[in-house]
C-alpha cells in the first residue's frame, strides 16, 4: 500500500476555530502504526472541545481533532507487530499504561498515565505504540467503518451499564416486576444507553426536551418517554412516569448538566442507584439532600470513560446487525465539511455525523 507524503486534516486552533490543512503524514516510531481512516464519527465531546477550544485532559490547541475512528492499517513502524498492513481495525481514543495501581486493579479508565489520541478527522492517524499494544482491535469484514467507529462511545456506555449493578438491582427489587431505569438525555450517549438496556430485563423511561429524539429513543427500545422542559426542576414529572410514582431503581444522567444531575438524584426511588455519567463543566456543584441520601440509602456513582474490556464488548455488540446503533448516524460528510457537521450537532439537526475517510 502506497502512503503519500502529505494528507488533509482538520486542525483545531482555538474556540470555534477549525482549519482544514494539508500536513505531512507522520513518520512512524517503533511499535507504531499508521491508520488510514475509513470513517470517523462526531461526538458530543468534540462539540464541547470545539466550542471551548481545548480540553483540560484530552488535548491542547493547535491539534488534529476527532477521536472516534476505524480504518485500515496503512503502514507499520519497526518492531514486532500484532497487526499487518491492510487489516481493518478500530483504535480507541485512550490507552492505559497497564502497570499503575489502577491498571493492576483493572480500573484502566482511571489509569494514572492515561494518554489520549486525537486526529480522526484526517486521512491518516499515527497510532502510538501504547494504543497499538493495548487498545486497538481487528474488526470483522462485514462491519462497516462508520459503525465500528461507534465502538468508543458504546464502550463508555457499557462501562456505565456495569456501574448500574443491573443484576443486583433486578433481584433486590423483590417484586415480580423488572427494575425501572430512567435515562435523562436523548443525545447519542443516552440513546446508546437505551439500546444497550433494551437487551436487559428492565423497563426503560427516557426523558428529554426534544420530541424527535424521544421518538427515536422509543424505536431504539425505550418503553416510555417523558417530554421535559430544559433547565432542570423536572424530577416530579419524570417520577410520575415510574411505577406508583415512587421513582426508579436506577437513574442515569446522560447530559452533563448540573441541574439534571440534581433531577436524577431526585428521581431515584428509596434504595435507588444514581449513575452520574454525563461530565459537567469544571467548578460546578450540586446541592445534596443529605437526609434523603442517608435514610433512603441512595447509591450515587460518578462514572467516567471506558476500559479495554468494554471496547471489546462494544465491538461484539456492534457486530450484531440487530443492535440499532446505525440510527444515530444521520449524515456522511467529507473531512472538509467537519465544521458544518459540528454546527449541525450544536443546532440539534444531527445526533452523529460520519466523516468519510479514504480507506
Ligand atoms: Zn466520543
Ligand atoms: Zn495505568
Amino acid at each position: 500500500m502506497m502512503v503519500p507524503e502529505r494528507m488533509i486534516g482538520a486542525v483545531l486552533t482555538g474556540p470555534e476555530q477549525l482549519q482544514i490543512r494539508e500536513l505531512p503524514v507522520a513518520a512512524l516510531g517503533a511499535g507504531e502504526l499508521l491508520l488510514r481512516v475509513g470513517a470517523a464519527t462526531t461526538c458530543g465531546t468534540d462539540v464541547k472541545v470545539y466550542r471551548r477550544g481545548g480540553h483540560p485532559r484530552m488535548l491542547k490547541v493547535p491539534t488534529l481533532f476527532g477521536h472516534e475512528m476505524a480504518g485500515t492499517v496503512a503502514a507499520l513502524g519497526s518492531g514486532g507487530h500484532k497487526f499487518s498492513v491492510g487489516e481493518r481495525i478500530v483504535v480507541a481514543n485512550s490507552a492505559p499504561c497497564g502497570e499503575c495501581d489502577y491498571c493492576r486493579r483493572k480500573r484502566h479508565n482511571l489509569c494514572r498515565s492515561l494518554v489520549y489520541l486525537n486526529g480522526a478527522f484526517a486521512e491518516y492517524v499515527r497510532v502510538p505504540a501504547a494504543f497499538v499494544a493495548r487498545n486497538t482491535y481487528r474488526i470483522p469484514d462485514a462491519l462497516p467503518f462508520a459503525r465500528a467507529a461507534l465502538c468508543e462511545p458504546l464502550a463508555c456506555v457499557l462501562h456505565g451499564l456495569d456501574a448500574c449493578e443491573l443484576e443486583r438491582r433486578a433481584v433486590s427489587s423483590g417484586t415480580e416486576e423488572v427494575a425501572e431505569v430512567v435515562v435523562f438525555g436523548a443525545g447519542p450517549i443516552g440513546l446508546l444507553f437505551v439500546a444497550a438496556l433494551a437487551r436487559e430485563p428492565v423497563r426503560i423511561i427516557l426523558a428529554d426536551p426534544n420530541p424527535d429524539r424521544l421518538a427515536l429513543g422509543e424505536r431504539m427500545g425505550a418503553h416510555d418517554s417523558v417530554h421535559i422542559a430544559r433547565g432542570g426542576g423536572q424530577a416530579r414529572a419524570v417520577r410520575a412516569a415510574t411505577r406508583g410514582g415512587e421513582g426508579a431503581e436506577i437513574v442515569i444522567d446522560a447530559t452533563g448538566v448540573p441541574q439534571v444531575w440534581r433531577d436524577a438524584i431526585d428521581t431515584a426511588c428509596i434504595g435507588g442507584l444514581v449513575n452520574l455519567f454525563g461530565g459537567c463543566a469544571k467548578g460546578t456543584e450540586v446541592p445534596l439532600d443529605t437526609h434523603r441520601v442517608h435514610y433512603d440509602e441512595l447509591t450515587i456513582k460518578g462514572v467516567y470513560h471506558h476500559r479495554p474490556a468494554t471496547m471489546q464488548r462494544a465491538l461484539a455488540l456492534l457486530s450484531d446487525p440487530d443492535f440499532p446503533a446505525g440510527l444515530l448516524l444521520s449524515d456522511t460528510v467529507s473531512i472538509a465539511q467537519v465544521e458544518s457537521a459540528l454546527r449541525a450537532m450544536i443546532d440539534k439537526r444531527a445526533l452523529k455525523v460520519v466523516v468519510q475517510g479514504t480507506a
